[in-house]
């Protein structure tokens, strides 16, 4: 495909001034940094891709509900806002806020998983997975193996595995399994979407065998969107109403407002159960407040009602899926591998592909990152081995199945021309990728080490 880039649907007002370092000044700043992205300053990063979660730039309208955020206690005008939105939108007759989407989680989790055992998800979250650990449960993921394949170009490989869903039923006991979760977009693959007869169908195989099934809805509205380009059935249909249409067949949801609904902080959960929404009030009140601000405050409870309708506005989307589409078609002409298609929210590069000669434990992905950011102020960030931590019972390191450089696109924040600095670097870096060096770790701590990880450059 041609590069096409879609002009924006908007224009700025109000602008954040970048700082550009020399290449010098970055090097410094990456090593005193211990080659670790986590560690950099954000004034020290021009592009920053680290990830499109409440990094997103509100709008006038959302600015100006600011203003009129209503901060009392209980019965708040902007919690009736939410309500009203997300009730439009999702369908769904119980609805809680809450700070943002782990929050949903923690009130949630623990209460689908009393007294069962596992948790199948197409994919799960890396916070999802470990709120269903914390609940005492295993999570296993279900996607369709053509996600793990970032050649194969198909229309929706974030979908659930749907034979092999119903083989896992029969193999746990479908009394002993607590949730099947649908993730849309599908984050873990590579924001990959997952079609709506896809849900149907695992939502059709939770229900007959009693199983609640859950959205987990951070990409929502760019879900919808793909579904309108790829799935023949929904091609004149609204976004609000595939949004719909993809809700009806789900039992709860949890999700991420600081995704797809624009805004810094926020999340919501919902229910179809009234027995289970009292016991989801009672919960969110010891942890997350009382009902009616469920940890945010009355001028983020406003900006989320706004954001919730401008996520699902299709001039948007198509400007929004365009940004990222021009990028893939751009890595395309300069044959950078890449998790294909593009999904919705982050290019993620194939470092296996580009930097062959670094063995996975020496962690390209993360080897990549770090040239990305001396090259040009990029900061992405690994999704592969450096990121798995080392197996919790051997203390081995652990080969992950992608090797990805994830770049994430924050909402409405990027112009064309900070994209196209984006793709310039990482041509810049496949001329001498045999130069690039791997990494090693000399200190770690024993969870999530990706985050707090010293490393030193081979
Ligand atoms: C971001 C995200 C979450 C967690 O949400 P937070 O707001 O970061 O707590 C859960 N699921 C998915 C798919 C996400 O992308």
């Amino acid at each position: 495909m041609k590069p096409n880039y879609i002009a924006e649907p908007f224009r700025i007002k109000s602008v954040e001034p970048l700082k550009m370092l020399t290449r010098e000044e970055r090097e410094a700043k990456i090593k005193a940094a211990h080659y670790n992205v986590f560690g950099l300053n954000s004034q020290d990063v021009y592009i920053d891709c680290l990830t499109d979660s409440g990094t997103n730039a509100m709008s006038v309208n959302q600015w100006a509900g600011v203003m009129l955020g209503d901060e009392s206690y209980a019965g708040a005008t902007s919690y009736q806002h939410v309500i009203e939105s997300a009730t439009e939108i999702f369908g769904f007759p119980y609805i809680q806020p809450v700070h943002q989407g782990r929050a949903a989680e923690k009130v949630l989790m623990p209460l689908l998983l009393e007294g069962k055992k596992y948790a199948i998800a197409n994919m799960f979250f890396d916070t999802t997975r470990g709120h269903a650990v914390m609940a005492g449960g295993i999570p296993v993921d279900c996607v369709v193996p053509e996600a793990l394949d970032t050649s194969l170009r198909l229309p929706f490989k974030g979908n659930m595995d749907c034979k092999k869903l119903v083989e896992l039923i029969k193999e746990y006991g479908k009394e002993n399994i607590g949730v099947i979760i649908m993730t849309i977009t599908n984050n873990s693959a590579g924001g990959q979407p997952v079609s709506v007869a896809n849900i149907r169908e695992a939502s059709k195989i939770a229900h007959d065998n009693g199983i609640p099934f859950m959205i987990d809805a951070a990409r929502y509205a760019e879900n919808a969107y793909f579904i309108k380009q790829r799935e023949e059935e929904f091609k004149n249909a609204s976004i609000k109403d595939i949004v719909t249409e993809c809700f009806k067949h789900a039992d709860c949801f949890t999700m991420s407002a600081k995704k797809d609904a624009i805004v810094n902080m926020g999340g919501l959960l919902g229910t179809r159960d009234k027995a289970l929404f009292e016991k989801i009030k009672q919960r969110c009140i010891s942890f997350e407040g009382f009902v009616t601000y469920g940890g945010m405050s009355g001028r983020d409870l406003e900006a989320l009602a706004i954001g919730l309708k401008e996520g699902i506005d299709e001039d948007f989307l198509r400007y929004r899926i365009g940004q990222l589409e021009y990028m893939a078609a751009r890595l395309d002409e300069a044959g950078i591998a890449y998790q294909t298609p593009v999904g919705g929210h982050a290019i993620f590069v194939d470092a296996k592909k580009m930097l062959p000669h670094i063995p996975w434990y020496q962690y390209p992905a993360q080897a990549l990152a770090v040239e990305l950011y001396k090259e040009a102020g990029i900061r992405g960030c690994d999704i592969g081995s450096y990121m798995l931590d080392r197996d919790p019972v051997t203390h081995k390191e652990q080969e992950s199945k992608f090797e990805f450089t994830r770049l994430c696109i924050a909402r409405r924040v990027y112009t064309r021309a900070h994209l196209d600095i984006i793709v310039d670097a990482l041509i810049e870096l496949k001329k001498s990728a045999s130069k690039i060096k791997g990494l090693k770790i000399i200190e770690e701590a024993p969870v999530l080490r990706h985050f707090t990880a010293k490393l030193e450059q081979l």
